[in-house]
């Protein structure tokens, strides 16, 4: 009796995975930071598949045939729908390869604001002309995840795609999202609470990837690179120029991009070079951990 218990109860939680991950609902996503807001919204209800990976530079990146197949049995698909060159060179042919998936825009509601091109009008040399044509299209900043503003927008256009997906378990989708919400607005209140002092608001980043930030918290980056192309040795000569007039001792970059020119003018004003990463998945910690950064190195 007691042995048949046992077994019964073995075949039980063997076989719970199984009948759950047959609904799940299966999940592609562009970026890592997107499969944040997935995974909490979705909890255990979702398989999830982020195309680019740690490190990735989603202006570059190119899924492999893996991906492709793994793309051809999803149900969702996710993507940030803010013009980065991976979407606006896959996204059509990905949605061609899966005629049943169904779309979610996580940029949805948000107002996209001017990339880093409009400072090159101003620099004599360094017209629109040169623009690279496979970066920022339409001169509009895709970087939108890196606003924790944008981010409560995200989480709720995640969960209206999940709820229609999967309605039978909306009110999980909406529990789980509200969580999300939550601690997206607490982090708002502890960034602005620790960047709050700061005298000097600019700060110089290599790659432009910190521009909604920026607004969120009445901060100005100024780009080190311009339209995805590393500086001429002439604007290299005005940022660093700039940087001194500014009393900046450190220039921003991240792992995904080169840093040489960060380091160049990092040397030519004694200061140094701090890595924050703009594709981190762990969303909440990962923006904390930048603005301690910025905390401790802007004056
Ligand atoms: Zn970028």
């Amino acid at each position: 009796m007691f042995k048949k218990t046992i077994i019964i109860i073995f075949i039980i939680i063997f076989l719970q995975p199984y009948a759950y991950g047959k609904d799940r609902l299966k999940i592609v996503t562009s970026i890592a930071p997107l499969a944040y807001f997935i995974e909490n919204i979705g909890g255990d209800r979702v398989d999830v598949t982020t195309l680019i990976p740690p490190g990735g530079n989603p202006h570059t990146y190119e899924p492999t045939l893996r991906q492709m197949n793994t793309l051809s049995n999803a149900d969702l698909y996710v993507k940030a729908g803010s013009g980065i060159e991976f979407e606006i060179i896959w996204m059509k042919k990905m949605e061609d390869l899966n005629k049943n998936m169904s779309l979610c825009d996580a940029s949805e509601g948000i107002s996209l604001i001017e990339t880093d091109g409009h400072e090159a009008d101003n620099e004599h040399g360094e017209k629109g002309e040169h623009e690279d044509e496979h970066h920022h299209h339409g001169r509009r900043d895709p970087h939108i995840w890196l606003s924790p503003v944008n981010a409560v927008i995200i989480a709720e256009n995640i969960k209206d795609s999940l709820s229609g997906a999967d309605p039978e378990n909306s009110e999980y989708y909406h529990k789980n999202a509200s969580l999300l919400i939550d601690k997206l607005e607490s982090l708002k209140n502890n960034i602005t609470a620790m960047l709050g002092e700061i005298s000097n608001r600019k700060f110089f980043t290599f790659h432009p990837a910190w521009g909604y930030f920026a607004e969120d918290f009445n901060l100005e980056q100024i780009p080190v690179e311009l339209s995805g192309k590393e500086p001429t040795p002439e604007r290299l000569g005005r940022l660093i120029k700039k940087a001194r007039e500014e009393n900046v001792k450190v220039i921003f970059s991240s792992p995904q991009f080169s840093k040489k020119s960060a380091e160049v003018i990092a040397r030519e004003i004694n200061g140094k070079v701090v890595f924050i990463d703009p594709m981190s998945e762990d969303y909440i910690n990962n923006l904390e951990y930048t603005a301690q950064l910025l905390q401790e190195n802007m004056r």
